[in-house]
């Protein structure tokens, strides 16, 4: 039962109905006041609707995974683009301190299940180290996510505990040669035989396979049509092998492999959920992980726009330093503009799935706006730059190759485009 007094200059909007209508979770502090339409006054004790401050636990997420990025991951972010170094000990550190289990519940070793925390976290750690964002966002939305949703009491224990603890990533395999944006075309076929399946196909570009401790694969259970199940592939069965070979244009410290499964035999049990439910499962798992690549493009462009305040503020040209030319002030404020539209649209489509509402819409044009921002943004940057720009001295030039996968992966901007207009259409 929520708990409100109303003051004000009408008074006379003191029915229930009127005030649910600013109804919102707001547990940053139990006593608030907000302005609601017609001048009222509301102080309030319980939930209300909007509210844009981010929670005292949620402030704290950020400000310790801002500082934990600034400290631990840029230092080293430029030479291992470089190199292609895959950062697994910083990876590991990032389990130890608890990032991993920022959206999972206490049950299963996570920290209580915020998806707007998690958000934050991948936005700073994508800030300064777009390919350890997405190998951050991949693990926890891709590999951890399937497993909790879907993972028998037994599996979770087996493979989501330890995931989250960080001894292993874990990865999705869901592309194929012939299966990229038509996902539910898999070619990869799981035979029943009594308790077991074998499993052969193979899954391309797929994200942390090498150092996962297992790979959620999808799979044709049945010869018809969309008849898909998902499987805990665990690393070093016989018959799967996982090779890095890709040499790529961004997100070069993120370890993107090529898995192939010849008659990999795993029991029954291995299965997640139900069999011939993978293709609704994953549907589901890239709603989710559509939020995370968001946060990854807000990370980006709000790591463009720092740069390129820092360096407009420092280069002089004309007896200026760059700042004081309108021109460049027109694309600062753009930028920031941007990152902070896209950044509400990240954080609204979290805040729905944290509130167990419905959020694929939201999610797929958070996912559409950030990843646009932050190429837009990266453009810009580079282009504030100058010719510095174009060098890796400044990290501009790198965040304009990490920002285009973020249009590509876990859904193209053509087929984010498609589920929006879909959306738009009745339901049968
Ligand atoms: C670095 C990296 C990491 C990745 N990590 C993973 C991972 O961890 N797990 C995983 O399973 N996959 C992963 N992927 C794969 C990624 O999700 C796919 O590349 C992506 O979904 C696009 O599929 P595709 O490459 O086959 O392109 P295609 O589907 O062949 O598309 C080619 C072009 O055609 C367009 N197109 C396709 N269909 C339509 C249509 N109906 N209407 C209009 N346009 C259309 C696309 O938008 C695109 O522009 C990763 C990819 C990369 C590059």
């Amino acid at each position: 039962m929520l708990n409100y007094v109303v003051s004000g200059d009408a008074g006379i909007c003191t029915n229930v109905d009127y005030l649910t209508i600013f109804r919102t979770a707001f547990n940053y502090s139990r006593y608030g006041t907000i302005r609601g339409r017609m001048n009222l006054k509301l102080t309030y004790k319980g939930e209300i609707y909007l509210n844009w401050d981010l929670t005292a636990d949620e402030q704290l997420i950020r400000d310790t995974v801002r500082e934990f990025a600034q400290e631990k991951v840029e230092p080293g972010a430029s030479a291992r683009d470089e190199t292609g170094e895959f950062p697994w000990a910083i990876m590991q550190e990032m389990g130890k301190l608890g990032f991993y289990g920022l959206p999972f519940s206490e049950e299963w070793g996570g920290s209580g299940g915020s998806t707007i925390s998690y958000a934050l976290a991948v936005e700073e750690i994508g800030r300064v180290d777009a390919s350890l964002g997405l190998g951050f966002a991949a693990h926890v939305s891709l590999g951890c996510s399937p497993v909790y949703l879907f993972g028998t009491a037994k599996q979770k224990e087996q493979y989501l505990l330890p995931a989250i603890r960080g001894d292993f990533l874990a990865a999705f395999g869901l592309t194929e040669p012939e299966a990229g944006s038509d996902a539910g075309g898999t070619r990869t076929f799981a035979e029943r035989d009594e308790d077991v399946y074998h499993i052969s196909g193979t899954k391309i570009f797929i994200t942390n396979a090498k150092h996962a401790g297992y790979i959620v694969a999808t799979a044709r259970t049945d010869r018809t049509e969309r008849h898909i199940s998902s499987f805990v592939i665990p690393q070093g069965i016989r018959g799967l092998q996982v090779t890095a070979n890709y040499k790529k244009m961004g997100m070069r410290s993120s370890e993107t492999c090529e898995v192939f499964m010849d008659n990999v035999t795993v029991p029954h049990e291995n299965i997640l959920g139900e069999p011939g439910k993978g293709f609704h499962q994953f549907l589901d798992i890239l709603d989710g992980g559509r939020i995370s690549i968001g946060a990854l493009g807000v990370g980006v462009a709000q790591g463009c726009l720092d740069a390129s305040l820092s360096y407009s503020r420092q280069r002089k040209q004309f007896g200026k330093t760059l700042n004081h030319f309108q021109a460049i002030q027109f694309k600062l404020a753009d930028m920031a503009m941007e990152v902070e539209l896209a950044r509400m649209m990240v954080l609204k489509a979290a805040w729905l799935k944290d509130q167990h509402r419905p959020f694929a819409q939201e999610a797929a044009m958070a996912k559409l706006f950030a990843s646009e921002t932050a190429m837009r943004a990266a453009l810009q940057a580079v282009q504030i730059h100058g010719g510095a720009g174009y060098m890796n001295d400044f990290p501009v030039e790198r965040f304009m190759r990490d920002a285009k996968l973020l249009e590509i992966g876990e859904g193209t901007s053509e087929i984010q485009r498609m589920v929006i207009a879909r959306n738009l259409e009745p339901k049968d």
